[in-house]
């Protein structure tokens, strides 16, 4: 199965679904990766895992714009006889992923949170009917393109040094078009939810926007980023950017500590993959207390503000 993973990056950094999806593909057969931008060959050396390591490095490429990278994933993957096309969600990604799949006349499975091989064939697995089961997908020829959804592979620990081999930018005319005329980024302190360690999320528990300084101050005592339910995001209490779950983001922390939150499935499937999930709910029949490790039944407004207290004690020394 050679597979490509397009590797996405940001700043000097690849992104960690992209490596997660490689260390992902790598388990399953030779998985090769391409980098596309301007100034990156140096950021080959993080794709530990991947046999080799295809650079796309123009300033053509400087703006993350899909056209462009349509053209170079197309022309690896006519040249090289890739059969096998992964990506990591992202807005970026699924731009050229439906691209490539127009460009190549290819299937494109979407959505995916799991991906093996069975007696030799590629088989995904996708959500369906809002998330309450999981169908197995494949596809009916090659190449086979896949978009798996964010936070579902960890990157793999270690992996050595790829080869790494430039890749000659030819553009369509046609993909030279557009220009990215301004970017702007959301002012962010601290790791983002899908990067961070611990997350701590609010729900409607919380009673009102103001509660989520409660939020916050955990999170901070704990180094860990802020999540929400979508009725609290639906609410205006907190940004889109923060929610957790089917129409939000996946997330796969170490812990996940979940205040006011009734556990709706569509929020269980942003962040069921996290190794510890603490519940703080004042009704013991929660449904989120079904699959937590830890639940604690009581007012989160007083015990989130002593959970923080302790922990800047332990964390102070005291
Ligand atoms: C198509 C679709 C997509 C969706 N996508 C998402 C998604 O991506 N993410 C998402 O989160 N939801 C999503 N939802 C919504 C989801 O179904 C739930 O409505 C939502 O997750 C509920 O949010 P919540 O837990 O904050 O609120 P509620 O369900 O209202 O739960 C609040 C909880 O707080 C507890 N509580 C109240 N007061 C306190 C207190 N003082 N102390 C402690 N506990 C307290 C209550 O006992 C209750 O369990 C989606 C729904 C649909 C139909």
């Amino acid at each position: 199965m050679p597979t490509l993973v397009f590797l996405e990056h940001h700043g000097e950094e690849l992104q960690k679904g992209s490596l997660g999806v490689l260390g992902q593909a790598a388990s399953l057969g030779d998985a090769d990766g391409v980098i596309a931008g301007a100034g990156v060959r140096g950021l080959a050396a993080q794709a530990g895992g991947a046999t080799k390591v295809w650079v796309a490095d123009d300033p053509a490429l400087a703006a993350p714009l899909p056209q462009p990278r349509v053209d170079v994933l197309a022309k690896l993957v006519r040249e090289h006889a890739y059969d096998t096309v992964l990506f990591a969600a992202s807005v970026l990604a699924a731009d050229v992923a439906a691209g490539l799949a127009a460009r190549l006349d290819a299937g494109l499975n979407w959505d995916l949170v799991g991906l093996e091989l069975r007696d030799g064939a590629l088989v995904g697995t996708r959500p369906a009917l809002g998330d309450s089961v999981y169908v197995e997908v494949g596809w009916t020829g090659e190449p086979r393109i896949a978009l798996v959804r964010s936070g579902t592979f960890e990157p793999a620990a270690s992996g050595g040094e790829p080869e790494v081999a430039d890749v000659a930018v030819e553009l369509e005319d046609f993909s030279t078009r557009s220009a990215m005329l301004e970017q702007a980024h959301e002012e962010q302190s601290g790791p983002s939810i899908e990067d961070a360690d611990v997350v701590v999320a609010g729900g409607r528990g919380l009673g009102g926007p103001e509660s989520f300084a409660l939020v916050e101050d955990l999170a901070k005592a704990l180094g860990g980023a802020v999540a929400a339910t979508r009725a609290v995001v639906d609410a205006g209490w907190y940004p889109y950017s923060a929610q957790v779950g089917q129409t939000g983001r996946t997330v796969s922390p170490k812990l996940y500590v979940a205040c006011g939150i009734s556990g709706a499935i569509q929020h269980k499937v942003g962040m069921q993959g996290a190794n510890v999930i603490v519940a703080i709910n004042k009704d013991a029949n929660a449904p989120i207390f079904e699959f937590s490790d830890l639940g604690v039944v009581g007012d989160l407004h007083q015990i989130v503000p002593k959970l923080t207290e302790l922990v800047r004690a332990r964390k102070g020394g005291s």
